[in-house]
C-alpha cells in the first residue's frame, strides 16, 4: 500500500540512473552541430599559499553574453526559458518536473551542464530546498557511478553570475582534471578543515553534508547557516538576515558529495598586466574559485599570469573579506 511521504520524507528527485553517460551523448551531440561551444582549454597548476590552484585559459569565454545590466534588456535572451531539444539534456523533479537539466553553450571542460529552474526564479533569490535536493540528486546520480561533480552557483553582482534565470552549475571532476600535471584535487573538498580555509586570501563558511542523505530541507538549514554567516562577515552581525527572497550580498556557493561551502564577494575580480605593468584585461572570478580554479577567457591574460602568478593571489585577495585567520 502506498504510503504519504512525510515532510521530512519527501521524495528526492527523480533522475535518469544513467545520468553520466546522457550528458556525455548529449554533449558529444551539440559539439559535433556546434550548439555548443567547445575548444580544449590550455591549464596549468599554480600554487597558492601551497594550496594547488588551476589556471585555465578558455576560448570558449570570449564569446559568452554579457549580463543584462551591460547590454539592453529587452533584447537580452533568457537561454533557460525555453531549452531547445539540442540543449536540452532532461526535464526533472517531481511532477510537473521543477528543473531542466541543460548543457552549458560555453562549456569551459566536456560536459559542463546546468540545473535551471523550469519555471522563472531570479538568481539573486536564495535558493530553495528542491533546488538544493536536486542540485544533490545530480552529486549521487554521478556517485553511482563512481564519478564526482563539483555543483557551483553565482548570485549578485560581485559574484561572476550573467543570466538572471535560476541555474546552478555542474561540472565533472574527471573533465576538471584533464590536461593537469601535477597533484590537484577540488578545493571545496577540504573547505571543512579550519588550516585548509586559513591558508585562503578570503573569508569561506563551510559545513560537511555528508549524512544529510540529500534532504532537501536540511541542506537547506545548513545553507542558511553558511549564509548568515557570510552576511554577518559583509554586514556586521546587527543586520536583520532575511532567509526568502533577494539574497542580502552577493556570494558563490559550492557543494560536493561531502561538502557545502559558501563565499561572500566584495568584487568579481581585479586587472592583469604584463610584465610591463600594461593593463591586459581582468580576471573575473566565480563559483569555480570554490574548485581551486581561475578561468582565464583571452591569451593576454592567460600569458601575463603564468608569467606572474602573484597576480593570481592579489585578486583573490580582492574578491571577498579578507580572511581573519590569515592576517
Ligand atoms: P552565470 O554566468 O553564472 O550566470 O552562468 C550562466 C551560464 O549560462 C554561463 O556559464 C554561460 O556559459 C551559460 N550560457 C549562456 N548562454 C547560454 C545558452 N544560450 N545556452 C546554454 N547556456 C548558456
Amino acid at each position: 500500500m502506498a504510503t504519504t511521504p512525510s515532510n521530512k520524507m519527501r521524495p528526492t528527485p527523480h533522475l535518469p540512473p544513467n545520468l553520466p553517460s546522457l550528458v556525455a551523448t548529449a554533449f558529444s551531440r551539440s559539439v559535433a552541430t556546434k550548439a555548443v561551444n567547445f575548444y580544449p582549454t590550455s591549464v596549468t597548476l599554480l600554487t597558492i599559499n601551497s594550496i594547488p590552484f588551476q589556471l585555465r585559459y578558455s576560448p570558449s569565454l570570449a564569446s559568452k553574453p554579457k549580463p543584462p545590466s551591460v547590454t539592453t534588456p529587452k533584447l537580452f535572451f533568457n537561454p533557460f526559458a525555453s531549452p531547445t531539444q539540442e540543449m536540452l539534456i532532461t526535464p526533472f523533479g517531481t511532477s510537473p518536473p521543477s528543473h531542466n537539466l541543460v548543457l552549458n553553450k560555453f562549456a569551459v571542460v566536456p560536459e559542463h551542464f546546468i540545473l535551471s529552474t523550469s519555471a522563472f526564479k531570479p538568481q539573486t533569490h536564495l535558493l530553495e530546498a528542491d533546488d538544493l535536493a536536486a542540485a544533490y540528486a545530480c552529486i549521487d546520480a554521478y556517485a553511482r557511478h563512481n564519478k564526482e561533480l563539483f555543483v557551483f552557483f553565482n548570485s549578485g553582482d560581485h559574484s561572476g553570475a550573467s543570466q538572471p534565470h535560476r541555474h546552478l552549475q555542474l561540472l565533472p571532476v574527471e573533465n576538471m582534471k584533464e590536461g593537469l600535471e601535477g597533484e590537484w584535487d577540488v578545493l571545496a573538498k577540504g573547505l571543512t578543515d579550519p588550516n585548509t580555509r586559513g591558508k585562503l586570501p578570503f573569508e569561506v563558511f563551510a559545513r560537511n553534508i555528508e549524512g544529510l542523505g540529500g534532504d532537501g530541507e536540511e541542506l537547506r538549514r545548513v545553507y542558511l547557516e553558511l549564509y548568515n554567516q557570510a552576511c554577518e562577515a559583509v554586514l556586521g552581525v546587527a543586520e536583520d538576515i532575511k532567509h526568502e527572497g533577494e539574497a542580502q550580498i552577493s556570494y558563490n556557493l559550492a557543494m560536493t558529495n561531502n561538502t557545502m561551502a559558501v563565499v561572500p564577494r566584495l568584487t568579481e575580480g581585479g586587472v592583469v598586466k604584463d610584465k610591463d605593468g600594461q593593463e591586459v584585461g581582468n580576471l573575473a572570478l566565480n563559483g569555480t574559485v570554490l574548485a581551486g580554479t581561475a578561468l582565464v577567457r583571452s591569451e593576454m591574460e592567460w600569458n601575463a599570469l603564468r608569467e606572474d602568478p602573484d597576480q593570481v593571489n592579489q585578486v583573490l585577495g580582492r574578491i571577498g573579506v579578507p580572511n581573519r585567520a590569515k592576517m
